[in-house]
């Protein structure tokens, strides 16, 4: 029964992961959240941090077991969930919390028990969960249960029991955890007002998206422009809670630096990188459907695949511009010259192939002759190509050399065209049509820009991020 309620809980994971960010008016559905605790869920399921069991059923009154703890905690923080091997015998790499228990225990943030045990499905208390959370958020107290329980009381996240005491010992149902853990992470929840803006930094970047919680997941509030100087409160994970004379809310802390480091001479990583630009190119659109086979048709699947590497690359300083974001048609001699006119630094077309039906797999193209940038464009054609490899698991065909593709041979920036996988092929094609691999193929896409990057000797580090 355990079993079978994880496996549903797991389906519906994917499902929402495969359905992207639920928006809060669907949070909002929940008929289960009592009202002192609605704000709160439906602040980290914007964040997707927390979720229900159903779009209706958030399961306020279940008690949270040590593993979904880890869970909360480590999407909170940003930590790496990728399910793996642990260091508990009962935790085993299939499990769903598995690589969020590992990394909170490798963070120090939750440890196991005698004989190699983590115990996931024991059900937490509060005082272990104040614990928890203190440690999490690098709060400073003793180590004791009633020194966490202090940290949280002070600082508004619990009220504690009508009795005055904590209630170490009961049980953390799911709708409390939801309340103080929204508690910590934004202080407009918190119960006392304490002013934690004790540091002052700059940002780093143009365009700086204050967002209303600590990932991409939550919408913006405002922009703040470079250089512009902000008060620091605390931080959740990689992202600092700032206030700055227009609006509060958190900023990735890539993008802030302290007032006595000034700024480098040769400025590294955000103002490089804003002064780079990237031309998306899904091939073909409008009256031009490309290859078409069981019902697909090329235009869509490249289109669909180039907005989610736009989505990811809007968020970082790159500028990015598509040669279509729409299903129109675009000349080639068209899409060169937009890339021109637009400043281009690098060129990335994204096709997929077809053949006789039999041939199969992910190739990606560079042109040889006569664009002044052959290494370069060899470079950023491998970067794609292995992320893709990787990501499509499909059958590998290399990077090629090619003299055909007028978008590569007329370019003068950094050029490659990725063929995502054959159309016409039954098996590519079911990928091909999922939007589960368009998803996986743009993330590939994405991280292949910024492995290009990186080895370019760009900081592009604290960007692999946005693509989660
Ligand atoms: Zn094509």
């Amino acid at each position: 029964m355990r079993k079978s309620a994880i496996l549903v809980g797991l389906a519906f994971l994917l499902c929402v992961s495969l359905l992207g960010p639920r928006n809060s008016a669907e949070a909002a559905g929940f008929v289960d959240v009592p009202d002192r605790a609605r704000k709160e869920v439906n602040y980290l399921v914007e964040g997707k941090i927390a979720n229900g069991s159903s779009a209706t059923i958030f399961d306020s009154d279940k008690p949270v077991t040590r593993m979904e703890a880890a869970a909360f905690i480590g999407r909170a923080l940003q930590l790496d969930g990728t399910r793996r091997p642990t260091s508990f015998s009962d935790v085993g790499s299939g499990n769903f919390g598995s690589g969020y228990i590992q990394s909170a225990v490798e963070k120090g943030i939750l440890s196991g028990y005698a004989g190699g045990r983590f115990l996931p499905y024991k059900e937490i208390n509060r005082g272990e969960m104040a614990v928890a959370l203190s440690k999490s958020l690098g709060y400073s107290f003793d180590g004791s249960l009633s020194g966490a329980a202090h940290a949280l009381m002070t600082r508004g996240i619990s009220n504690g029991m009508e009795d005055g005491t904590f209630g170490a010992g009961l049980t953390m149902k799911r709708s409390d955890f939801a309340v103080f853990l929204a508690r910590a992470i934004n202080p407009t929840f918190r119960t006392i007002e304490n002013n934690e803006f004790k540091k002052t930094m700059l940002t780093n970047a143009d365009n700086l998206n204050v967002r209303s919680g600590p990932s991409t997941a939550y919408a913006s509030k405002g922009k703040l422009a470079k250089d512009t100087s902000v008060s620091v409160a605390h931080s959740i994970g990689n992202w600092a809670y700032v206030k700055s004379d227009t609006v509060t809310g958190f900023v990735n802390t890539y993008y802030l630096r302290s007032t006595d480091t000034p700024v480098p001479p040769n400025p590294e990583g955000d103002s490089l990188l804003s002064s780079q630009t990237i031309i998306l190119d899904p091939g073909h659109g409008g009256t031009d459907p490309g290859a078409i086979a069981f019902g697909l048709q090329e235009k869509d699947v490249v289109l669909a695949t180039g907005l989610k590497v736009n989505e990811w690359l809007k968020e970082t300083p790159f500028n990015v511009k598509m040669t279509r974001s729409t299903d129109t048609f675009i000349s080639l001699s068209n899409r060169t010259a937009f890339a021109k006119n637009n400043g281009g630094d690098v060129f990335v077309s994204i096709h997929a192939n077809a053949f006789n039906g039999s041939a199969n797999g992910t190739e990606t193209y560079y042109y040889s002759a006569s664009n002044p940038h052959v290494a370069d464009s060899k470079l950023l054609a491998e970067k794609i190509h292995n992320r893709m490899i990787t990501a499509l698991k499909l059958n590998n065909r290399g990077v090629k050399k090619t003299g055909v593709y007028q978008v590569l041979k007329y370019n003068d920036m950094p050029a490659t065209l990725a063929e995502l996988g054959f159309i016409d092929h039954a098996g590519d094609n079911q990928k091909l049509k999922s939007d589960y691999w368009r998803t996986a193929a743009a993330k590939a896409i994405y991280y292949g820009i910024l492995d290009y990057y990186k080895a370019k000797g760009y900081q592009v580090d604290a960007l692999y991020n946005e693509a989660k």
